[in-house]
């Protein structure tokens, strides 16, 4: 956790977040998914929008089968927003759920735009990239210090170390890295380009 720490760190000396900033409220899920839907729809133009749901139980019946989580579908080009997450981001914070959201956003426009990575963990390491980019880039959202650890602890968390299976998603160290290139990346700069992975 210290390297985190330290990424941390360094993401507020780079102007990521305003500082001297009070701690604000936190928003609730629906203020967040709002926010959020409605800010990368806006970045991309209202173009290929994917469906939203919202909420879903565990077990219920998706386009892409029984919901066990978040994830893009792209049977229906749908997003699923778990019931189970929102909870589990919440242990974090407001802007652990709005990575969530954005993250699964990111795999909707991998698709509709075709520049889905071949193998499933180059693929989530770019959508955290994009993520990062995404939350950066929203008009009237700021993060600050508080909402960028958020983040960062909860990308650690839903790392994995199953490099052997098909459904690896980076390790804790990948996804953290991953996020934060995001997170960094100017808005007005590079933008969705910096997260070109192959
Ligand atoms: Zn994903």
């Amino acid at each position: 956790m210290k390297k985190l720490k330290a990424l941390v760190t360094a993401l507020i000396s780079a102007g990521c977040v305003l500082t001297g900033t009070p701690a604000k409220a936190e928003l609730s899920p629906e203020a967040v998914a709002n926010g959020v839907y409605e800010g990368i729809q806006h970045i991309h133009g209202y173009q290929a929008t994917p469906k939203l749901v919202w909420n879903v139980r565990h077990g219920q019946r998706g386009g892409c089968g029984a919901v066990r989580g978040s994830h893009y579908c792209g049977r229906n080009h749908t997003v699923y927003i778990a019931q189970q997450d929102i909870r589990m981001a919440y242990q974090h914070g407001d802007a652990a759920l709005a990575y969530i959201i954005a993250h699964e956003y990111a795999h909707a426009m991998q698709a509709a735009h075709s520049f889905m990575p071949r193998t499933t963990a180059s693929a989530e390491l770019q959508a955290d990239c994009l993520a990062g980019v995404y939350l950066r880039s929203i008009p009237n959202l700021t993060l600050d210090q508080r909402d960028v650890q958020e983040i960062m602890t909860f990308a650690y968390r839903v790392g994995d170390y199953a490099q052997w299976s098909r459904n690896h998603h980076g390790t804790p160290a990948q996804r953290v890295k991953a996020v934060a290139l995001g997170l960094q990346s100017s808005p007005k700069g590079k933008g969705l380009a910096a997260c070109q992975i192959n």
